[in-house]
């Protein structure tokens, strides 16, 4: 699998997300074998939880299947860039490498904003991979929102 069909993956979560009225954010996590051993998308409304971003569901189920807290040589793919939380979740977890597809001028924390990664206080910074399938991400994104503007 390449890391476009595993961004095809974090989109179909999106697209969920979308039908269940939450914005469309999906995330997967990806064992160092290749395997997916998590996939999700946001909740925050669903669980009355503003801490259940995509990212921060996944990595708790990858966690919890890997019966770890860490997440050394995972990768984690997003359909948007993770807000600041959820970057200093990916930190704490260890994530080998992040994926992510279209930037987030409002609350991204990975090339703008609080730039999560680039502060001395982050003890683990993932390689990190911008832009992938943005488009398909970013439609999404508008299509909700504008949506959400009619109703
Ligand atoms: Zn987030």
């Amino acid at each position: 699998m390449s890391f476009t069909s595993y961004m095809s993956q974090a989109l179909e979560e999106a697209r969920a997300a979308a039908a269940r009225g939450e914005v469309p954010v999906g995330a997967v996590i990806v064992a160092p074998d290749g395997q997916v051993v998590a996939q999700a998308g946001n909740r925050t409304r669903e669980l009355n939880d503003p801490t259940a971003h995509a990212e921060v569901l996944a990595i708790r189920a990858a966690c919890a299947a890997a019966g770890s807290e860490r997440l050394g040589g995972h990768a984690l793919y997003v359909t948007l860039e993770p807000c600041a939380m959820c970057a200093a979740a990916i930190s704490a977890a260890r994530v080998a490498r992040l994926y992510y597809g279209a930037s987030d001028p409002k609350s991204g924390g990975v090339a703008q904003g609080a730039r999560v990664f680039s502060h001395a206080q982050c003890h683990h910074v993932p390689d990190v991979y911008d832009a992938i399938a943005a488009p398909e991400s970013e439609h999404l994104l508008k299509a909700f929102f504008a949506e959400k503007r009619k109703g």
